[in-house]
């Protein structure tokens, strides 16, 4: 799979087509997302369409003309003609799509779905076409074909058992070299949907499950799965081998390299995920798989979330009331705000966790209606809320064995004067 920033100009999408070239010994399927940066674009003109800002126009001759001039750079003028009708034939469908959500002043997140679906249809058509220079039985491949969802417009939830015999049938002894559209997919009744941003790196790992691929690589512009944020820590190295399970924990917590649900499919068929690097492909990159191996380092990598919101909530209504728990995060799971970390201290006097920023208004408001009876009756205090937390999170399977690392890790905090708020360890450690 290949991410945005990986196919951002023509001379990035040329290293990626030398990649699958010197790809000879098996047969390959590639994911490609759009090209970088273009499904914001694709957003913000469909908020400046539906909000009546008729510039929007002309955002939208950049963006077409930004995939003309690649399609140009990369293609033989020969075989253009019919490639440029495919892409008008496209821009016309998009610009349509435009009028219509400026003429209704509303963008809901149904068409938005199919906005944001144009990036990854030019790109994979024009990195499709651009590959047949080298790769000769190169062929485009619309994944609204292959992934069925169900109409949870946005982030669609899979199903997996249509998904997986379509693509079987389609690719499964298919002797092209196949070229498909990340992050896209269709409902059942052939609505455009979407896997959620980031999730060409989801679509890559159902493709890899259903055909039973040997390993799913994702080719980025960085050398792997980091020990840390490089921005943040000067000596960040690249973790040569980690376990999915510690892969989804740097990845909830914040490591961007993957996105959070590719981590299933590959676990459930028990299929490695290699990292590689675009830029050096020589390097050896981050492999993933079920397997720990005995790290040098009982810590794989260290993650954070810059900005989170720390709810807690108190009273003496949750002290030994059963249901709380399950009433609070309930009523927060309905209303489909996903929890980042919990703790609760074990008098149970309070419940404290994580959200992301946006939703914390939202949450109150939330929490608010669902204990309405206990906040008059003075069971349950006010909610208080702590939007300026960050998280950090260290991970590694192997610090189950060795005693003393969260001494150091508080003691190196402590030290330097950073205040913990609340910890969660998984019994896992
Ligand atoms: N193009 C989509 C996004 O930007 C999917 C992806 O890049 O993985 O979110
Ligand atoms: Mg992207």
């Amino acid at each position: 799979m290949v991410p945005g920033s990986s196919v951002a100009t023509p001379e990035r999408i040329l290293q990626v087509i030398d990649v699958v070239a010197a790809q000879t010994r098996h047969p390959v399927a590639i994911v490609v997302s759009a090209f970088g940066g273009v499904t914001d674009s694709l957003i913000a003109v469909g908020q400046k369409a539906s909000q009546g800002d008729g510039t929007y126009v002309q955002d939208l001759a950049q963006i077409k003309e930004r995939h003309f001039s690649i399609a140009h750079a990369l293609i033989p003028s020969a075989t253009l003609p019919p490639i440029d009708a495919h892409l008008e034939k496209e821009f016309k469908e998009l610009t349509d799509a435009l009028q219509g959500i400026a003429l209704i002043k509303e963008l809901t997140k149904r068409s938005l779905d199919l906005l944001m679906s144009f990036g990854e249809r030019l790109s994979a058509y024009i990195i499709a076409a651009a590959m047949q220079v080298k790769v000769k039985n190169a062929v485009f491949v619309d994944a609204r074909t292959l992934i069925v969802t169900d109409r949870h417009f946005g982030a669609a939830h899979v199903n997996y058992e249509q998904t997986y015999a379509r693509i079987a049938g389609a690719l499964g002894e298919n002797q092209s070299t196949p070229i498909i559209t990340g992050f896209i997919a269709s409902s059942t009744n052939g609505e455009t949907t979407t896997l959620g941003r980031g999730g060409s790196d989801f679509t890559a790992a159902i493709i890899g499950a259903a055909l039973n691929a040997e390993e799913i690589e994702i080719w980025t512009d960085v050398s792997g799965v980091m020990t840390a944020d490089p921005r943040k820590v000067k000596d960040a190295f690249p973790i040569a081998r980690m376990t999915y399970k510690e892969a989804m924990e740097m990845s909830h917590f914040g490591a961007k390299v993957i996105h959070p649900p590719t981590i299933a499919p590959a676990l459930q068929r028990n299929i490695p995920i290699r990292i590689k690097n675009t830029f050096t492909p020589d390097a050896e990159g981050t492999l993933i798989t079920s397997e720990s191996c005995d790290h040098m380092h009982p810590i794989s990598g260290l993650t954070s979330i810059d900005q989170v919101s720390l709810f807690r909530v108190e009273g003496a209504g949750i002290l030994g009331v059963y249901g709380m728990a399950s009433r609070l995060f309930g009523a927060l799971a309905r209303k489909e705000i996903s929890i980042i970390l919990i703790s609760q201290g074990s008098s149970e006097h309070s419940i404290c966790f994580a959200i992301a920023p946006q939703s914390s208004d939202y949450a109150v408001e939330i929490i608010e209606e669902e204990f309405a009876l206990e906040m008059q009756a003075g069971l349950i205090d006010e909610i208080t809320v702590d939007k300026e937390v960050s998280i950090i999170a260290v991970v590694g399977e192997n610090m189950c064995r060795i005693p003393g690392i969260a001494g150091k890790l508080f003691g190196a905090l402590g030290t330097n004067g950073i205040n913990i708020i609340t910890i969660a360890q998984g019994s896992s450690e």
